[in-house]
């Protein structure tokens, strides 16, 4: 299962109902963090995400997307975490980051490995990779997108018996794609073995404007987590700004196909009545949602590729 929960959903400053940037991702046992505003730490608490992240990814070094990792590391040491901690940012993010892990008094307790992505970047996890790519901010910044390799297809264990291959070593070589001989015939894999099924993908983008690169990245995505800062009615200061409108969302995830869209980091302006973004992203993409903290998107797999 990929699991992901928003734990802030506003943008640049939070209100009473949402927090700054930050999401949580869980998948098979290992828990990531996409941004880190002020107040993370108690979005994982209140939210029960877990509070040992393997790693931090950064989009950018707003404050509003990183003010949340100094406190964070701090918990994460006073509750006796001792593993390595590796946190990702964009390019030039090195010396911020830096200066985030080590503000104050007492020394993390742990390691803290700081890299720079460059959009492109893939950082292979177990089972997945988290793969940037570039997005439209004004500064530098990435998106992310968290992608599964294919899995191999589904092999007719039946018919495999039928035609009298011997459970063992030969049925791992079909499924791979390979032929074997039987009683002097050769078995193609093709007769046994469907198409390779399609991994899952999450992308986020992080502060972007709708762009060609980010219709790209997101393309065919199970679920797109998609800067939403304003409304039609501010379409010029999103341009201004380096961020999208909530139509602008709705267009580019329709034109990439993606299954889901959430829509987040929302000006205070339409924190407490966020329909009307609601409204005109689902004039693109129907089922557009507006993200809320605490909304937990689970990721299945498409239908039919279980
Ligand atoms: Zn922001
Ligand atoms: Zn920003």
């Amino acid at each position: 299962m990929i699991r992901v929960t928003l734990l802030g959903t506003a943008a640049a400053r939070p209100t009473p109902g949402r927090n700054v940037s930050g999401l949580a991702i869980q998948h098979a046992g290992e828990l990531l963090l996409w941004d880190c505003g002020e107040g993370t730490q108690r979005q994982m608490m209140r939210y029960a995400t877990g509070f040992n992240p393997t790693c931090i990814f950064i989009t950018h070094v707003h404050a509003d997307h990183i003010l949340g990792i100094p406190g964070l590391l701090r918990t994460m040491g006073l509750q006796g975490h001792r593993d390595r901690v590796e946190i990702y940012g964009p390019p030039r993010s090195r010396s911020v980051l830096e200066d985030a892990v080590n503000l104050g008094t007492h020394r993390v307790p742990f390691p803290v490995q700081i890299q720079e992505l460059e959009p492109g970047d893939d950082v292979e996890r177990s089972g997945y990779a988290i793969r940037t790519f570039p997005v439209s901010h004004g500064v530098p910044a990435v998106g992310l997108a968290l992608i599964e390799p294919d899995r191999l297809g589904r092999i007719d264990v039946a018919r495999a018996r039928a035609l009298g291959v011997p459970e063992g070593p030969d049925f791992g070589r079909l499924h791979r794609g390979e032929s074997v001989e039987v009683d002097g015939r050769t078995i193609d894999p093709a007769e046994l073995v469907g198409p390779a099924r399609p991994g899952r993908k999450v992308v986020y983008t992080g502060d972007t404007r709708a762009t060609r690169p980010v219709e790209d990245a997101a393309r065919g995505a199970d679920l797109l987590i998609h800067d939403a800062t304003f409304g039609d009615e501010e379409a010029d200061r999103a341009q201004e700004t380096g961020h999208a409108t909530a139509r602008e969302a709705g267009r580019l995830a329709r034109n990439a196909e993606v299954r889901k869209l959430v829509l987040t980091h929302l000006s205070a302006r339409y924190a407490d009545d966020p329909m009307i973004l609601a409204r005109q992203a689902r004039e693109e993409f129907p089922g557009a949602k507006v993200g809320r903290d605490g909304m937990v998107l689970e990721v299945p797999y498409p239908p039919g590729v279980e």
